[in-house]
């Protein structure tokens, strides 16, 4: 039997999801004896953008109609695809500025002879098209690209911790950057996996994995309106990786309900 084929694709983003899979140095020969990678222009000069894939990894937004049009290529030539980091489940960092309109970006960023960028909203891959698997992370963590990807090829579906960055956190014994140093720490919002990595360091959590499923949003601002954190700090700190979603939740109504107190619009 032939191998599984795979390719791995980036939209707009960083790449950095790429790297981390370049990254498991110590797996990757054992990766390449099971799979056939013939589309990862990252990795390899000569690549196939035809053939059928038995599994596609997809990392990045969709921020013009070239990422949108591929995109959907992709997932036309793919059984299963994979949103790969932040970016491509939850729109991440390039989704933090869509309030600004696409040419004022376009005019501070490159100071004209832009015209010619087709860019729109930045939005998450998993807007447009169905994906089987999803993987955040900013960027993802390799013990889990490995997993998922074990359980694809074994047709299975892999388990992923479904709690807050906070239990790893105080399974780590770390003091709490929220109670302990009134800061803003997205921990409780967050989905672990990460095994509490900037509590641990010191440095309150900023949600790079975005949030964990059904989190207590209203509970959380409570949190931290009660220990004397503004709302314009607590803002600025959840929209950074995750803003659709956190718009979708609330964020939304919290700026509207700031604006009608003529504060942060
Ligand atoms: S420091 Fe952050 S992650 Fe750790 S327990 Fe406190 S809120 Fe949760
Ligand atoms: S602690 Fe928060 S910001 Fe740090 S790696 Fe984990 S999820 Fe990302």
């Amino acid at each position: 039997m032939s191998a599984p084929k795979v390719g791995i694709f980036g939209l707009t983003g960083c790449a950095g999801d790429q790297l981390q899979i370049l990254n498991c140095e110590d797996e990757l020969l054992r990766i390449a004896e099971r799979v056939e990678i013939v589309d990862w222009v990252m990795a390899r000069s000569q690549n196939d953008s035809n053939t059928p894939l038995d599994v596609a990894f997809v990392e990045g937004v969709v921020a013009t109609e070239r990422d949108l049009a591929y995109l959907k290529s992709i997932r036309a030539r793919s059984r299963t695809l994979v949103a790969l980091g932040t970016c491509a489940v939850w729109g991440g960092l390039p989704a933090m500025r869509n309030e600004l309109p696409r040419e004022v970006l376009r005019r501070e960023v490159y100071a004209g002879g832009a015209e010619f960028l087709d860019t729109r909203e930045a939005r998450p891959a998993t807007d447009f098209v169905p994906f089987e698997f999803r993987l955040p992370g900013c960027p993802i963590e390799r013990h889990e690209f490995l997993r998922l990807l074990n359980a694809i090829l074994c047709g299975g579906k892999p388990e992923f911790l479904n709690v807050p960055v906070c239990w790893e956190c105080k399974t780590r014994e770390n003091l709490c950057r929220v109670v302990h140093y009134k800061e803003v720490c997205c921990g409780a919002m967050t989905r672990a996996g990460c095994g509490a990595r900037c509590p641990s360091h010191g440095v309150p959590c900023a949600g790079c994995r975005g949030p964990v499923e059904e989190p207590n949003y209203d509970a959380n601002i409570t949190m931290f309106q009660d220990r004397g954190i503004s709302w314009v700090e607590i803002a600025r700190k959840m929209e950074a990786f995750s803003a659709p979603v956190w718009m979708k939740l609330g964020l939304e109504r919290e700026h509207a309900r700031e604006r009608a107190r003529g504060g942060r619009s």
